[in-house]
């Protein structure tokens, strides 16, 4: 009665070796929901590859990984003043701050004078990081220089630009590994940190997969639901594992804006204002339709007169964002 990942791990892990092999001096990325298998999961995962550094996102997902891998850990959201740092020296000794402010820097060396720390760039991003001229004010001893590029575009142009003038590390990402060979210099060492295309690089080999937990026949005007709802004509209704509390009905903002996607979208629209909304559960190869809101842990489905009918315990598959989803299980076959 779950929300399954099943992972194929010899595809999976042949796939991360392949992604490592053609990054030198990767660092894997871990954060949010660990891309759907959970920080403790990839921590475990990069010990496994051998990287010697990984990079969380936030603080408080330090103690996620800190005991299951065992190289430096890099924190993608600069620090800010007040931010506590954790107290344990041996854990503090591997961390790597990000810092994105003029005078951050010092206000951490305040804290500890041998503190290690990047100093973030301001990309075509606009998320955080420093101006050139900021940056020049700053030129203390630190690990490196750090810079976050967008997803589509030049970015090996931008990249180059920006670290013309530096020597020493540059923590970059979306630059694939060629573009890395292409921007090392002698006196430049460049670490992508690299999340998407290592963890989901390979999308074969995964499946997920909900649990039918009860199949009801309606008849035309029979009520059903939370929103007691009637039945438009006679079919089945699917309750099956699977809600918000998965993540299931939530959609991230689709990042295409095209005018194509943009009447997709529109058309969508109307057989959404009908309230029927298309759900992301699969059967026989045909996505099911919403027959009201997700439940926090199951949802209710219609399956239309002529369709196949399953039977409880079989699985759907499931078409879902592994960045926003929760799986109840996660098995590796
Ligand atoms: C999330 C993130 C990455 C990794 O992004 P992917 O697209 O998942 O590879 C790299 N750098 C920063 C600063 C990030 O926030």
């Amino acid at each position: 009665m779950t929300v399954r990942l099943e992972i194929d791990g010899d595809r999976w892990r042949t796939h991360l070796r392949r992604v490592a092999l053609t990054n030198p001096g990767l660092v894997p990325v871990a954060k949010g929901n660990g891309y759907g298998f959970g920080l403790a999961s990839l921590a475990r995962r990069a010990e496994w590859l051998g990287v010697d550094t990984i990079a969380v996102g936030t603080y408080t997902e330090i103690p996620e990984v800190i005991d299951r891998f065992s190289g430096d850990v890099l924190v993608l959201t600069p620090w800010t003043p007040g931010q506590a740092i954790p107290e344990d020296s041996k854990v503090a000794r591997r961390l790597i701050h990000t810092i994105a402010h003029p005078g951050d820097a010092q206000a951490l060396r305040d804290i500890h004078p041998r503190i290690r720390y990047v100093l973030e760039m301001a990309t075509s991003m606009r998320r955080h990081g420093m101006t050139a001229a900021e940056l020049r004010s700053e030129h203390h001893l630190q690990d490196g220089v750090t810079l976050h590029l967008p997803l589509v575009g030049d970015n090996l142009s931008e990249a180059r630009e920006l670290l013309a003038h530096h020597r020493g590390t540059a923590y970059v990402s979306h630059l694939s590994g060629a573009d890395v060979l292409e921007l090392e210099r002698d006196d430049l060492r460049i670490r992508p940190r690299v999340g998407t295309k290592l963890w989901l690089g390979d999308l074969a080999a995964f499946k997920v997969s909900a649990t039918v937990l009860e199949v009801h026949e309606v008849s035309r005007g029979d009520e059903f639901g939370y929103r007691r709802r009637h039945a438009p004509r006679p079919g089945r209704l699917l309750v099956v594992s699977g809600g918000t509390a998965h993540g299931i009905g939530l959609e991230a903002p689709a990042g295409d804006t095209s005018l194509k996607t943009r009447a997709k979208t529109a058309i969508k629209g109307t057989l959404e204002a009908t309230g029927w909304h298309r759900s992301p559960f699969i059967w026989d190869g045909e996505p099911l339709r919403f027959a009201e809101p997700p439940h926090m842990q199951a949802s209710l489905l219609w399956l239309p007169m002529g369709a196949r009918v399953p039977d409880r315990g079989d699985r759907l598959d499931l078409r879902i964002r592994y960045t926003t989803t929760t799986f109840d299980e996660t098995v590796i076959v």
